[in-house]
């Protein structure tokens, strides 16, 4: 049994995880400021004694008394909708909260994970993108905030590994889906399954043949455990689905899948949205026998429910 810290532990892909290492018998501190995470996230787990939550800005340093064995690094908004409206906070919960996390898996000898993104790979030149890439960002676009803070992240977390012998791995998450997602992040999974289900139309940005790859969040969670308690250090791998699908296609399949009555609008490409997303993973597949198991169709259904079961009239967010 390890002591672990999770970062960002009242989010979609936090909670996710707090569920996965709490039932392979870990215990977790989770730490959030909740400005995107929502705390009904964890309330399943109330009263478990082997979750402590934090309610904490990692920008501000925090001492932990008990030793931690290893850290999670998740915490940051993460839906371009959420991280333009704020940048600021952004841009600081990826280089000083960053900073923070890392000085204390330095103090604790702690192995740390640094969640990292395809967001570093900007809108790609190179197709699908391989680990070696370096990315093509907009330093003064509006998604810089994001990628930028992402980019620094990981030159820090390996500045620490390379002066400090800080035992660190970074995984490069792609678009993951799948229930507490939050309705109103303005991402295309909640907005175009509350539309379909309320038989509105489907906002499509653009002309809907920019595509993405959507892994599932089991598979995704799966991959991160295996990437965290695995021998790799100092290096960045790729988490994601490598099935590709047009924008168009994706809102075909959730009409269909949500027997909906749903038209479409099309409405402007938001700046710099990246024409084209697939990850190579062969390098996750190599090194952690990993890759993605649950095919869209399930997925999507699974998601389907959780937004079925816990839609309150929400507003969709566009
Ligand atoms: N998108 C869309 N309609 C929406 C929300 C998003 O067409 O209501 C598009 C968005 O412009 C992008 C893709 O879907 O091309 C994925 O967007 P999302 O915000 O989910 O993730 P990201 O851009 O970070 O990959």
């Amino acid at each position: 049994m390890s002591k672990i810290l999770v970062t960002g532990g009242s989010g979609f892909i936090g909670s996710h995880l707090i569920d996965r290492l709490i039932k392979d018998g870990h215990q977790i501190i989770s730490i959030d400021n909740l400005i995107t995470g929502r705390s009904s996230n964890l309330d399943h787990l109330k009263g478990n004694p082997n979750l402590k939550t934090l309610h904490h800005d990692i920008t501000e340093p925090i001492e932990i008394e008990e030793k931690i064995d290893c850290i999670f690094h998740m915490a940051s908004p993460a839906s371009p909708i959420d991280y333009i409206k704020i940048p600021k906070e952004t841009l600081l919960t990826g280089s000083i909260g960053t900073k923070n996390m890392l000085d204390l898996a330095q103090k604790h000898s702690a192995r740390f994970l640094l969640a990292s993104t395809s967001e570093i790979y900007g809108d790609p030149l190179e197709h699908p993108q391989k680990e070696t890439y370096y990315g093509n960002v907009n330093t003064i676009g509006p998604r810089s905030c994001y990628d930028e803070a992402k980019r620094f992240a990981e030159a820090l977390t390996m500045a620490y590994h390379r002066t400090h012998k800080t035992n660190i791995v970074i995984a490069r998450i792609f678009n993951t889906y799948g229930p507490r997602m939050r309705p109103n992040d303005g991402r295309v999974v909640p907005n175009f399954i509350i539309q379909s289900l309320k038989n509105e139309p489907l906002t499509i940005n653009g002309d809907g043949t920019q595509t993405r790859s959507f892994c599932y969040i089991d598979d995704l969670i799966d991959g991160l455990a295996k990437l965290m308690f695995s021998e790799i250090t100092g290096e960045a791998v790729n988490l994601g689905n490598p099935c590709e699908t047009t924008i168009n296609d994706f809102a075909e399949k959730i009409k269909t899948l949500t027997d909906s009555a749903s038209g479409i609008t099309y409405q402007d490409l938001p700046e710099n949205d990246p024409i084209r997303r697939l990850p190579d993973i062969t390098k996750a597949k190599r090194l952690l026998d990993w890759e993605p198991k649950t095919d869209i169709s399930s997925g999507l259904k699974a998601t389907i429910e959780y937004f079925k079961n816990n839609l309150q009239q929400t507003p969709t967010n566009q």
